[in-house]
């Protein structure tokens, strides 16, 4: 790295052309008024190691990643935090001085802020929660609902063995419910989330039934591309909170953003303006 080239930093992934990432922290450079780039960048998956190990001695001060790049990653970082090892998976990697790589993982923190901004009411010790799903997005919503002191973590997911899978990663640490009964979860839980794929453009709709849902839970949509998905409709419907997937998707570029570029970045209505899907 050196004091006489722009700070670099960039989203890597394969494919990567619809990434909003580089919107997202681009806002942010011409807002503050730092001379620094962010930029997709495309790595083959064969290439993957030679790629990121090249970047810091092009300049780059670290990278956010995407698919497939998140679980993989963490064979080859240098140092890794607790969150994305309990996560499995890094989105956030730093180069050091001495071009080591620190891989962090900040989606879990980007889904709590988003929560709390949206209803600072909220504390996830203040009741069980039920997250529908156990891909990437469950993980890293599950590590930081159990890490931040909820009392209760209900996994309901399609294939009964995922979720297994996760209940001993997480030390038994998970009620499981079966998905064709994942409403039966939403009985007394204070924060129901959607952390599957269903309900984004082109897939079809999360149809949960939300009845047994007390009056006061919050319902998340990770899903952001439509903002409004069918699962966030029929909870508003039922008077319930509606939260959806953008503003974890803002929140979780912070820490990146500040490490890199050296200023802790803002989330505000402005910057939510400039990431909206297309
Ligand atoms: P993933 O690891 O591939 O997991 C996909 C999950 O969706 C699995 O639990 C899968 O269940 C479930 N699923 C897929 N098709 C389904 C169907 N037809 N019926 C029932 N369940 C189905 O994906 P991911 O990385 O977790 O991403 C999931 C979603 O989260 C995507 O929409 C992604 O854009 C979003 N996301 C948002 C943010 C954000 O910042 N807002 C961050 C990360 C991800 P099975 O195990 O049964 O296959």
């Amino acid at each position: 790295m050196t004091e006489n080239a722009p700070p670099l930093a960039g989203v890597v992934g394969w494919p990567i052309a619809h990434s909003r990432s580089p919107a997202l922290h681009g806002h942010w450079l011409a807002r503050y008024g730092i001379a620094g780039y962010y930029i997709p960048i495309g790595i083959r998956p064969q290439d993957f190691e030679e790629g990121i190990r090249a970047l810091p001695k092009l300049g780059f001060r670290g990278v956010n990643l995407t698919i497939p790049f998140k679980e993989t990653v963490l064979g080859m970082a240098d140092s890794i935090s607790d969150r994305a090892s309990l996560i499995g998976a890094a989105n956030t990697l730093t180069f050091r001085e001495d071009g080591s790589i620190y891989a962090d993982n900040t989606d879990g923190i980007g889904f709590l802020e988003s929560v709390r901004e949206a209803a600072p009411h909220w504390s996830p010790k203040s009741g069980p929660a039920l997250v529908l799903g156990a891909g990437g997005a469950a993980r890293a919503v599950i590590s930081a609902l159990l890490t931040s002191g909820a009392p209760e973590v209900r996994v309901a997911n399609r294939t009964r063995q995922k979720a297994e899978m996760l209940a001993e990663h997480f030390g038994g640490r998970l009620t499981l419910v079966d998905w064709a009964r994942a409403g039966d979860g939403t009985d007394g839980a204070h924060i129901i989330i959607n952390t599957t794929a269903l309900g984004m453009t082109g897939r079809s709709p999360l149809n949960i039934d939300l009845s047994a849902a007390p009056a006061e839970a919050l319902v998340v949509d990770v899903v952001y591309n439509p903002l409004e998905t069918e699962f966030l409709k029929n909870a508003r419907a039922r008077g319930l909170i509606g939260i959806d997937g953008l503003g974890m998707l803002l929140h979780q570029a912070v820490p990146g953003f500040e490490s890199w570029f050296g200023r802790r970045p803002e989330v505000d209505a402005a910057l939510r303006q400039a990431v909206l899907p297309e």
